[in-house]
């Protein structure tokens, strides 16, 4: 088996593996960064970044291409769409196994894995994904000015988030498929209280279609078997959230209930030398900025952990 030393190594080549990647790599710290998937994460999905700090409207893409060539430019080592066959986090010395060939070592590790919205899985929804449909207010909802949209949920983020869209859309129908919400009880009468806000209850969403993007949803009821057409111009999803954590189910990274890291401020994890940075570990927000501040804080943390 061959064998690589860094000083560290990322696991996540997303906004907040990217950005550590460039601290690190500008301090002289030799980095490795390594994706599973795409370099760029759940940016390159994105269609259209509209609230990124200096930066008018540019695409998901273009804005990690950036970062990445960023990261390089500085000496970071990046390789995607890699397997790990193995990860050992214990220890002075962690190390990751890749495609059971070669072992990378590193004193310190930052886990950047991200994470990725619960989706329905029904016909249409990857591919109306961007195109009508989303999962983030905060990104998508001045997309929708004057629209009409629906949100798909029953707890306290599809309420909320409801509310909030009501800022852009004409009207929004909550679809929920139970008769009641599971969400606290002032963010129910908050909705309810909205004269932009309809109901639709005991229902389930069973196809998006449209053309070029979506125009229509169908859905049925869950009590009456009833099947119904809605001619819309977009769908927000709130049905939960999933972080990329798989990997360390066989690893003593504490986790919460939902999957999610748990760090401190400094962002380290209950191991000693290992970080966690952006969308997996147990936060609030999830955006590119708070993801890009999860990078620099790790990173900066990590470069004295070395030092000490
Ligand atoms: C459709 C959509 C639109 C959005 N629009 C906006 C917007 O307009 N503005 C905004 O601020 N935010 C937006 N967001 C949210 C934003 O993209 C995320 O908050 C941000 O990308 C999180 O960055 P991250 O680096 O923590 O994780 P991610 O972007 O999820 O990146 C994680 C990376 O880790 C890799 N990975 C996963 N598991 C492993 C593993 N075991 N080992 C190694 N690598 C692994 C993944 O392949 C991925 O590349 C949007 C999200 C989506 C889905």
């Amino acid at each position: 088996m061959e064998e690589k030393q860094y000083d560290a190594i990322v696991l996540g080549g997303g906004p907040a593996g990217l950005t550590a990647g460039i601290y690190l790599s500008r301090a002289k710290a030799s980095t490795l960064i390594l994706d599973t998937g795409t370099i760029g994460g759940q940016t390159v999905l994105t269609f259209e970044v509209a609230n990124y700090p200096g930066l008018e409207t540019t695409s998901g893409y273009q804005l990690s291409s950036t970062m990445r060539k960023q990261a390089k430019t500085f000496g970071c080592d990046i390789k995607s769409n890699i397997k790990i066959s193995e990860l050992n986090l214990e220890g002075e010395i962690k190390s990751v196994t890749v495609n059971n060939k070669i072992t990378y070592k590193a004193r310190s590790i930052i886990l950047a894995t991200g994470g990725r919205s619960r989706m329905l899985n029904v016909a249409g929804e990857t591919d109306f994904k961007g195109k009508g449909i989303s999962y983030c207010a905060t990104c998508d909802g001045d997309f929708f000015q004057d629209k009409e949209i629906i949100v798909v949920g029953g707890g306290n983020s599809a309420l909320e988030e409801a509310v909030a869209l009501t800022k852009y859309a004409s009207k929004v129908t909550i679809l929920h498929e139970f008769d009641h919400f599971q969400a606290f009880e002032h963010a129910i009468e908050t909705a309810k209280s909205n004269p932009k806000i309809e109901f639709i209850m005991d229902s389930r969403i069973t196809k998006f279609s449209g053309t070029d993007k979506l125009s229509q949803v169908t859905y049925k009821n869950q009590k009456t078997g009833e099947i119904n057409e809605k001619t819309i111009d977009g769908v927000f999803i709130f049905i939960g959230y999933v972080a990329n954590t798989d990997m360390l189910k066989n690893t003593s990274v504490k986790l919460n209930e939902r999957g999610e890291i748990i760090t401190n401020d400094q962002l380290q994890t209950n191991i000693d030398g290992v970080f966690a940075a952006g969308d997996n570990r147990v936060v609030r927000f999830r955006q590119i900025t708070t993801a890009v501040a999860d990078g620099t804080i790790s990173a900066l943390n990590l470069l004295e952990y070395l030092n000490h």
